[in-house]
């Protein structure tokens, strides 16, 4: 596809979605969608209102994020098929990406991606508006959140560094619940569908990350800094949600827990290997090594060196700021508490432990 048949695409996708969530806005408010003409990768979050009058948000993607999105998407698949013979199955779980590929093109596979990839950047942006993340972070100023990490402000205090990328995973947990609920609302009656709407999905993600930002590939700081989480930990904390929420709601027939710990693993180790791919075609290396991810992917976040330290830094501010974030989520939009992030007992006492 052409550049113009790409924003032709992304922009009847997101207007297509925006119109549909204008509902749940009430009479007096809005949502607006503006596309920005410029090369600039980048999306924002704006909110036009005070707090307490109706709520005018806007959610503004530039023509470069649009077009930059699909293109990266498209590498890592055209990547993927002209290395399939050195892509052994024994190399990163890549084997259920290959059964795609069977009589796919990689025009499909791109185009499926790529919308659920461009979804999900909107509903980040969505998360923060609807989470009330903008009166957290600056109460008494009209702000907005951008997304591009070139832009962070590299010289905030780590308290400050800490509420945003606490409010950044916050976001991501809520694009991720709310484009799982999609998918689930597509495919629900086909199973076979689903799981390959769920992968497609996680690939389109951990490209979308990393077309934010050329910081890098699995690095974690001990602490949080600047205004963006690192991206590794963005999607090992995101993707493995999604599947747990799909196994809660018990919604592929006959799958047991060991095949949905299998989904898990594999699905995020594509995604892994998918992200991986683009990082390194991204710092120009024709034939990116296959191997580095074993590792990675082996050892989660929390048990990584600095993971413990960089997640209790994130837990402690998320606990002081979830009761607010559920609050504005049930005063207009959610009644539950579902697309707010939580972390579970289990994975608190092994980040907390010695
Ligand atoms: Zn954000």
């Amino acid at each position: 596809m052409d550049d113009t048949e790409i924003i032709d695409l992304a922009t009847r996708t997101l207007e297509a979605i925006a119109d549909d969530l204008q509902a749940s806005y009430g009479e007096d408010g809005r949502l607006d969608l503006r596309w920005i003409p410029t090369l600039e990768v980048n999306a924002h979050a704006r909110s036009l209102s005070h707090q307490d009058q109706p709520p005018i948000h806007e959610i503004a993607v530039t023509y470069g994020l649009a077009i930059a999105l699909y293109k990266n998407i498209e590498d890592v698949f055209i990547f993927i098929d002209a290395n399939q013979a050195d892509l052994s199955e024994k190399q990163l779980g890549l084997r259920p990406l290959k059964e795609f590929f069977g009589n796919s093109k990689i025009s499909n596979l791109t185009r499926n991606s790529y919308l659920s990839a461009l979804t999900w950047v909107f509903f980040h942006e969505l998360g923060h508006l609807k989470q009330g993340h903008l009166n957290i972070t600056h109460p008494n100023l009209f702000h907005q959140f951008s997304e591009s990490y070139s832009l962070s402000e590299n010289n905030l205090a780590t308290d400050q560094s800490a509420l945003s990328h606490c409010l950044e995973l916050a976001a991501d947990f809520f694009a991720t619940m709310h484009v799982s609920d999609e998918l689930l609302r597509h495919f629900f009656k086909e199973p076979p569908e689903l799981e390959k709407a769920i992968a497609s999905f996680f690939i389109g993600v951990s490209v979308a990350i990393y077309t934010f930002t050329d910081i890098d590939f699995e690095a974690i700081p001990q602490h949080p800094e600047g205004s963006h989480p690192p991206p590794i930990l963005r999607l090992e904390m995101m993707l493995p949600r999604a599947v747990e929420y799909f196994s809660y709601l018990k919604v592929l027939n006959g799958y047991t827990k060991e095949k949905y710990y299998d989904l898990v693993y594999l699905c995020t180790l594509n995604a892994n290997v998918c992200a991986h791919i683009r990082w390194h075609i991204q710092e120009g290396e024709e034939s990116p090594s296959l191997n580095i991810n074993e590792n990675l992917s082996a050892t989660p976040p929390h048990l990584r060196p600095n993971g413990k330290s960089y997640l209790r830094d994130i837990i402690q501010v998320l606990d002081e700021i979830r009761p607010i974030l559920v609050s504005n989520m049930s005063n207009s939009y959610h009644k539950d508490s579902t697309y707010v992030l939580s972390i579970t007992k289990a994975y608190r006492e092994i980040v907390f432990e010695d």
